[in-house]
């Protein structure tokens, strides 16, 4: 059983015969059973989801080609103790009565990314934490992949493509990014990323975890096997993250978004600065040359700046440059156009009230914000008194929650409110009453499913509704 993990060195043929059941048929569930299938495991699929619920999931992995069992709309005690391997998918509590029954009959039980991990051949990041991690993610994708130190870098994990879907084709000359929250770390056990980043901890995801402890010892796990060369980054701003170093075995590295210059990565003189192998403190970038805004952005670059010089040695001018060109991950406080001299963003990923807060300390200019959605039973007080405090001066509602919001600011002494139809007319508005300097911000603070598919249908609108806008020939 011990020789699976040995795939890397050993080729993945030691799966040949093994008996091994996947448990949970998502995203990672399916990458992981296809890549066992295709090397002659004996594969079972169990998922408490119906047949009916995964017929798409079933006709692609029998698609493949190779016998499978399922086991669909229920699981059994003595299926999951009759493995030589359990691949647990991160939708699966670590709890699970069957999961507890497996182990008490001594089944091993791993991660998918564990699993995936067992057969790379190349070096990989991890980024964790509560908040930002697809947005450094995609950064530390970015710069590794601009830097051209390795023939391909690879991005996935609890992003994209699972680990499983590619840690077995990848070359000691390529790079994997990886995005991992803490429920795949939960049946970690040699998961060893050469460089790793814990971005920030706070409460969220306890209804799984239970506690703040469980949680955090979760997150911590990334860097739990890495070797005393391997490279940890944490963030000194986050309290909770820095009472964890002593923890950490590897080298350690911590970036802060203040002039703190005993940190590694920190900010002075409107510059993002560097220490760089021989302790020199050097100018990565000036800070208002970032593509992305707002100060939690600010965070994720210094983040992935660490990340990419002291684990996988990017020049800092090599990092300027992406750090310069990178809008942002698409619907995130992303850079759509700019107009006559007012700029857009998208950040229809903000569907609650929080992620809408963050946005709005992003801006210190005039900003139309656009917001409204589909009903979640908020009264709203919060993004009114945040309205409030920002520097909005005007706001643009639509949807189901259009007057609710509209009254919560009246209330709140916020009078300039426009009711609009749809996406498009609230573009055209909020343009309309814009001057050269101001911001329109699309962030809801709602959820879509009112008069989108999801938040990406409602992102996409609002940029065509934009670019319509400027091909029209708009001006100011
Ligand atoms: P995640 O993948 O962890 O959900 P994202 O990069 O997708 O993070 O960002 C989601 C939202 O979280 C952003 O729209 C923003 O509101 C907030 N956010 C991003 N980075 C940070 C950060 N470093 N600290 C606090 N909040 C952040």
């Amino acid at each position: 059983m011990a020789e699976m993990e040995n795939g890397a060195a050993a080729g993945s043929n030691l799966l040949k015969s093994k008996k091994v059941l996947v448990c949970g048929l998502q995203r990672s569930g399916m990458d992981a059973a296809a890549f066992l299938l295709k090397n002659g495991a004996r594969v079972t699929v169990s998922d408490i989801k119906k047949p009916e619920e995964l017929g798409e999931q079933t006709a692609k992995l029998g698609a493949l080609g190779f016998d499978i069992r399922y086991e669909l709309g229920f699981h059994s005690e003595e299926t999951f103790a009759s493995q030589d391997l359990i691949v647990l998918s991160p939708a699966v509590p670590c709890d699970s009565p069957f999961v507890l029954h497996a182990l008490s009959k001594g089944v091993r039980v791993v991660s998918e990314v564990e699993f995936a991990s067992w057969y790379s051949r190349a070096p990989y990041a991890a980024i964790t934490g509560t908040n930002g991690k697809t947005t450094t993610t995609t950064l530390v994708y970015e710069i590794l992949k601009n830097s051209n130190i390795f023939e391909k870098v690879y991005v996935g994990g609890n992003i994209g493509v699972a680990f499983a879907g590619f840690s077995a084709s990848m070359t000691p000359r390529d790079a994997a990014v990886l995005e991992i929250s803490s429920f795949q770390m939960e049946f970690a056990e040699k998961f060893a990323p050469r460089a790793a980043a814990l971005l920030n901890i706070t409460e969220d995801h306890l209804n799984r975890h239970h506690d703040m402890r469980t949680y955090t010892r979760m997150k911590m796990r990334v860097f739990q096997n890495q070797k005393s060369s391997d490279v940890a980054v944490l963030n000194a701003d986050d309290a909770a993250v820095m009472a964890e170093r002593d923890k950490i075995t590897s080298k350690c590295f911590t970036f802060t978004v203040t002039g703190d210059a005993s940190r590694d990565v920190y900010v002075e003189g409107g510059y993002l600065i560097i220490k760089t192998a021989g302790g020199a403190a050097e100018k990565i970038i000036k800070t208002s040359g970032i593509g992305i805004i707002g100060r939690h952005n600010l965070s994720n670059a210094a983040a992935a700046a660490a990340l990419c010089h002291y684990g996988f040695g990017v020049a800092p001018e090599m990092i300027a440059e992406t750090l310069k060109s990178f809008r942002g991950v698409h619907h995130r406080l992303e850079f759509v156009e700019e107009i006559g001299g007012v700029k857009f963003y998208n950040d229809s990923k903000a569907t609650n009230e929080d992620s809408t807060k963050v946005a709005l300390a992003s801006f210190s200019g005039p900003v139309a914000l656009i917001a409204g959605g589909s009903e979640k039973g908020s009264d709203y007080s919060g993004l009114s008194a945040d309205v409030l405090r920002s520097s909005v001066r005007k706001v643009f509602v639509i949807g189901q929650v259009r007057e609710k919001i509209k009254d919560a600011l009246g209330r709140s002494g916020f009078a300039d409110v426009e009711v609009c139809d749809t996406l498009e007319d609230c573009v055209a508005r909020a343009f309309a009453v814009s001057a050269p300097g101001w911001t329109v911000l699309l962030s809801p603070a709602c959820a879509s499913l009112d008069m989108f598919k999801n938040y990406e249908h409602r992102g996409d609108a609002f940029i065509e509704a934009v670019r319509k806008l400027k091909t029209a020939g708009a001006a100011k």
